[in-house]
């Protein structure tokens, strides 16, 4: 009797195969579509059109790929990276800094420890730690953050730890300041209502929040990030680098001179668990056709493949490895970077 009903539904789940199946033409088999996310930052920042840039270069191949990647808004770099490692997102926008310190168990993995299943992708734009004060509050120099209303970044964002790092080289404690942790989408607005005398960004330039608060009623400036202070925070951290934030950039706000500051780099992370082909395409995609994803934003200017494999911690997916070797870039990566 089993056996019976077992052959009996056997037939009927061929059956139903077999219709199902019935207005494709042979050797036509559709492949199912992998559909892959990528988080990203505020919409006001460059993660946002960088994840847009880099899904609409894997998208208008999908009858090739099989593949459609969206773009979430994120609270950024921290949150991309613990979302891609618990499997809710499949890439993530990371500053370098964080990379690093996610790969190694340092600041925001300290308790959790080395997040081995990390891997790098690419390395994109380069990053300006920004801050940005309105005129009126008198704020010239970092020292004179003190007793201001300063927005660090949001728990979440890449920019919390850099804010923290300089206001630390400059001795200045979080009680000395009135801080604030909100995302970088709302500092803009905070600033023009007076609500906010400063708020520092992590960020590619020209972005469209700074755009927005240089615009306003209320003058604005970029402060300079540098001096003696800083020294030892580059000589402890690998990841930083002095930068300039060209003042072409924001003519409305009050500044004469391009603005010395330290810089760290976007890259695109995975996790170790993403499957070879989706990372080989997005890799394959971005690079065959850098020139074409250089005019999809204005920080994208100044790429080069070289560069775009520096600035990287965590191991090379497999999948990008696949591809760099193919395309005879992998002389570039730093040989730490191969592992599987
Ligand atoms: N660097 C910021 C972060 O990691 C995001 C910047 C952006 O969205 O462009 O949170």
């Amino acid at each position: 009797m089993k056996i019976k009903l077992l052959i009996l539904t056997l037939f009927g789940m061929g059956l139903l195969f077999s219709l199902g199946g019935c207005d494709q033409k042979p050797g036509k088999e559709k492949t199912a579509t992998r559909f892959v996310s990528i988080g990203t930052g505020g919409v006001t920042g460059v993660y946002y059109p960088t994840g847009g840039a880099i899904s609409q270069m894997i998208n208008q191949k999908s009858e090739l790929y099989h593949i459609k990647a969206t773009v979430e808004s994120t609270g950024g770099s921290v949150y991309n990276i613990n979302a891609v490692l618990s499997g809710d997102l499949h890439f993530g926008i990371a500053q370098s800094d964080r990379q690093y310190q996610a790969y190694h168990g340092m600041a925001e993995w300290k308790e959790k420890g080395a997040q081995r299943d990390l891997r790098s992708v690419f390395s994109i734009h380069p990053e300006s730690i920004t801050l940005l004060a309105s005129s009126e509050s008198e704020i010239e120099t970092v020292r004179d953050l003190i007793g201001k209303r300063v927005n660090l970044g949001n728990p979440g964002s890449g920019q919390l730890g850099n804010s923290r790092d300089v206001l630390q080289a400059f001795a200045i404690k979080e009680e000395d300041i009135k801080a604030e942790f909100v995302k970088a989408v709302e500092a803009p607005g905070l600033l023009q209502d007076e609500r906010l005398d400063a708020f520092f960004y992590t960020v590619g330039h020209p972005n469209g929040n700074i755009k927005e608060a240089t615009s306003g009623r209320i003058h604005v400036k970029i402060i300079p990030i540098q001096g003696e202070e800083l020294i030892p925070l580059l000589e402890k951290y690998p990841y930083y680098a002095p930068s300039i934030i060209p003042t072409k950039l924001y003519p409305s706000a009050d500044n004469k001179k391009d603005i010395p500051t330290l810089g760290v780099k976007a890259t695109l992370i995975t996790s170790k668990s993403v499957d070879e082909d989706t990372v080989y395409a997005l890799t394959k995609e971005v690079f065959d056709h850098l020139d074409e994803f250089k005019t999809l934003h204005p920080a994208y200017q100044i790429l080069s493949k070289e560069d775009m494999l520096k600035g990287l911690s965590a191991p090379i997916h497999k999948g990008a490895l696949k591809y760099f070797r193919e395309a005879g870039l992998d002389g570039f990566l730093r040989p730490g970077l191969i592992k599987d």
